[in-house]
Formats: structure tokens, sequence, C-alpha cells
């Protein structure tokens, strides 16, 4: 019996971009829509299994490898969405206009609720959910955290001022995501707006629109004026047709923390992003190292609700303490059970605190040569434009057929938060070429065991990562 990579990963409740991603790394490349054989399937529920396993390092984890959900239980669901871009190229107001265009909010009589994700209702019934903390910091230290939430970036670029280097940055980690991405040109209504201007800088950084022959759609708009939001929202849809995201609501729910804090009147409150399962009130739940029983849910209008199914954000009242944003929340059968989860978890949690070690290249191999994966990622900086041309150029000559570097950011200047946070989620090192980490970097690269690699000399650089391929590889490569 074939199935299609995105069936299956329907079907796991894992983003089609991961399985395609461990499919290239195992050494088929295949794309969403093609099928692939039983044994395949087999060893992709293993190898995502062994990953949730080793996420929460839980022998008595209640996420097994058998806990896939038949094809018959699956419906539709909506879309999440993430948007990126530069600060000031109007990443808040797009997501103020796109939440205004909810054709629910009036007759509901709800009043706006920022709980870090909305839901709008679009004019023919369907259903898109926007996270509301932009920017691809928050993006990446939700996937280093095993929490790949986004379908779909919307990355915004002001057409007066062009691409920026953080317009490049969410580029950067939207693509070690594998995560389509959907251009938002905006404020087309400024007089010195050049839109086509946009097109080409980006074309500079490999994202191809369609009307320069590529497959990324972008689209024209001005939040201040509200121009062309149905055109945006019609190519998230498209988006999200093709993503074909399906997830069962008939069972109990797992979720994912969006944000979560201590209430001065209702306590520890979180927000859940539902991703399969129905989340109900009275439910009992474990979240992070935290535990409880569903209180009271509250939309993104205000409202109290009785459930919340697939792609839903909801506030969740009724839990032991505050969980980290990231965090998974699952449902149990009863709350002696979910004590027990939870108690276990905090001891592991609490345990890889005073154990985490930073990541060496040394591991770094050994880790890829278990995964038997042929890339190996890191994120660059260095002190002058013409060193980053040098070191990429110098990276990409010494790949073999069974191993490569990948590139996931090279720039100018010191390392900074942002390389940390893109490095950690791709379990990568970075390499310094006469610049340091700032204290922020190197704070975060600590928390996260995230490995800095100096260097003054280029040929010292690559022969480091050569040798250590190499090495790697055994004496067949
Ligand atoms: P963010 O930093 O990316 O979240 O950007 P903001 O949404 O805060 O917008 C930055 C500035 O650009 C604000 O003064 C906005 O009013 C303005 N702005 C945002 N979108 C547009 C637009 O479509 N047209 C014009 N003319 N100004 C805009």
């Amino acid at each position: 019996e074939a199935i299609t990579v995105g069936e299956l990963a329907n079907r796991m409740a894992e983003r089609g971009a991961d399985l395609v991603k461990a499919l290239f790394k195992m050494g088929s490349p295949v794309t969403l829509t093609q099928t692939i054989d039983q044994d395949t399937a087999e060893l992709l529920v293993t190898e995502f299994g062994h990953r949730i396993k080793r996420v929460s390092e839980s022998d008595i984890d209640i996420q097994s490898t058998e806990d896939v959900d038949a094809p018959e239980t699956l419906q539709p669901r909506p879309p999440v969405v993430t948007i990126m871009g530069h600060v000031d190229h109007g990443k808040t107001s797009l997501l103020d206009a796109l939440r205004g265009t909810d054709v629910a909010t009036g007759e509901a009589g709800g009043i706006t609720q920022h709980i870090g994700a909305y839901q709008v209702t679009v004019k023919d019934g369907s259903k898109i959910t926007f996270l509301d903390t932009p920017g691809h910091e928050a993006f990446s230290e939700m996937r280093a955290r095993g929490a790949n939430i986004t379908d779909i970036v919307v990355l915004v670029v002001a057409a007066d001022d062009g691409l920026r280097p953080q317009t490049i940055e969410a580029i950067n980690h939207t693509k070690a995501a594998g995560v389509p991405m959907i251009v938002a040109i905006n404020k087309i209504d400024k007089p010195e707006a050049k839109p086509q201007k946009v097109r080409e800088e980006l074309l500079q950084h490999e994202v191809i629109v369609e009307d320069m022959g590529g497959d990324v759609q972008d689209v024209e708009v001005s939040a201040l004026k509200k121009t062309n939001l149905d055109a945006l929202i019609e190519k998230i849809q498209l988006q999200a047709e093709l993503l074909e995201l399906r997830a069962n609501p008939d069972r109990d729910a797992e979720g994912t923390v969006v944000e979560a804090k201590l209430d001065k009147g209702r306590g520890p409150v979180a927000t859940i992003l539902v991703g399969r399962g129905t989340l109900r009130v009275g439910d009992v739940f474990v979240v992070g190292a935290e535990s409880g029983k569903v209180r009271a849910l509250i939309d993104d209008k205000g409202r109290n609700v009785k459930e919340a199914g697939p792609s839903t954000p909801v506030e969740v009242l009724g839990i032991s303490g505050v969980p980290g944003a990231g965090d998974p929340l699952t449902v149990v059968e009863n709350e002696a059970r979910a004590r027990e989860v939870a108690a276990y978890r905090a001891g592991v949690i609490q345990q890889k605190r005073t154990t985490a070690a930073p990541a060496s290249l040394e591991s770094m191999f050994s880790a890829l040569r278990e995964k038997q994966a042929i890339e190996y990622p890191v994120v660059v900086k260095a002190d002058t434009q013409g060193s980053v041309e040098a070191i990429v150029g110098a990276l990409n000559k010494i790949g073999t057929e069974d191993i490569r570097v990948r590139i996931l950011s090279a720039a100018v200047g010191g390392i900074t938060e942002s390389d940390v946070v893109l490095a950690s989620a791709s379990r990568a090192p970075i390499i310094g070429f006469n610049v340091r980490p700032n204290a922020k970097a190197r704070e975060i690269a600590t928390r996260d065991g995230v490995a800095f690699k100096y260097y003054d000399v280029i040929y010292n650089l690559t022969d480091e990562i050569r040798a250590g391929m190499a090495g790697q590889l055994g004496p067949e490569a």
C-alpha cells in the first residue's frame, strides 16, 4: 500500500516539510505529493517516533509511534501563518489589518483579545490562524524547542525600502525550516514604492517570485490603506490547499503553548494552539512540566468556549503553573497520570539544564552519521563582505557525494541573538571569522548548547571541517 508524503505527514501530525527533509536525508528526494512504499513509511514513523522520544527524553512518554491517525479520521484544518520582515516594514500593521478582515468578529460581539494568536474567518467561511508574535526569532526559538507550528510564512517587505538585514534573516530562517513563503510587498500606497525592485532583490537571495519564473507567490498590499488584503488571503488559501493540511479532530487533544503568563486574577494562563484532537473544558492534561484540568477556554475574541479543534488558538485556565512557549500540551486519561508525567518531565528538564553541554563539531558529525544525514548545517559570520564570499565559496567546494555543508546564513557582523537562534533550531555550529558573539548571543548559546568556532585564516576553517567530514564518513568515503 502506497501513501503520499503529505498524507503520511497528516497522519503523523508532523509537518510535510519535515518529512520531505528526513526522506532527503535518507537518500530519497521526493515531494509532498509523491507516494512512498510501506517500508519507507514505517522507517519514517520510527524515525519521527524516536525523535519525539528524544525531544522529551521520557521513558513514559505519552506520544508513541503507533499514535498515527487513520486516514478516514482526517479532516481539513486551517493553515497557521507567521508574519516576518524587517522592523518598520509593517508586520504589526498587517497583522492588525488582517485581523480586521474577520467576518465573524462583528456578529459575535466579541472584543479583540491579544492572546498570542488569532483566527479569522474568511468570506467563504474558511479560517486562517495567525501567530501574533511577528518575526523570525520567536519562530526559530519555537522550532528549537521542537514546536513546528507554522505552516506558511508571510514575508513583509516595504516597497519603499526594499530588502534589509532582517528581511534576509527572515528568508534564512524560513528556508532553514523548510516552510513555504508568500511575499507581501507592503506600503504600495507610497509614491516612492518600487515593487519590481523588491522582486529583483529577492532574486539575489534565491527567492524567485512567479513573475520571475519561480514558484513563490507575491502580492502588493498596503496594510495602512487595507489594499489587496483579499488577494493576500487568497494566496494563503492557495498555498494551504497545496499543503493539504489535515488533522483528526476526534481524539484527545495535543497542542503547543504559544504564550503563557501568570495572571493576577486568573492564575497561570496559557494560549494553546491545538494541533490535533479537540480540547474541551474538563479535560485533564500535561503541559511541559505542569499539569491541570481545563477550567475554562477563552477564544481570541474574549468569549468562553466549550471546545477548540485543530489549528484553533485558545486560552486555557486551570494549569498548575506557567509553562514555557513551545511546550507541548497533551490530554491524558486522569489526574494521577497527569501529575506522574509532569513530575517526570520536571525531573528531566532539571537534569537537562545541569548537564547540557555545547555541541562540538565532533558530536555534530557523529550525530549526523547516526542519522545518515548528508547535510552539515553552519551559520557563518565574518568581518567583511569579502571574507563572507570567500568562506561561502570555500565551504561549498568541500562537499562530497555523501555529505555537504549547508550554509543557513552567511553575513557580515558580530554574532547576534538571531544567529544563535537560527543555529540552535537546526543544531548547527556558528563559525565566526574575525568576529565574536555579543553578550546576549553568548548567553543564549550557553543555554541552548550552540557551539562557536572562531577562525582568522580561511584554510584553517575549511581544513577542520573537511577533516571532520572525512573522519566521520569512514574509509568507504
Ligand atoms: P513593524 O515594525 O514591521 O511591525 O511595522 P509597523 O506595522 O509598526 O509599521 C511601521 C510604520 O510603517 C508605521 O508607522 C506604520 O503606520 C507604517 N506602515 C505600515 N504599513 C504601511 C503601509 O501599507 N503604507 C504606509 N504608507 N505606511 C505603512
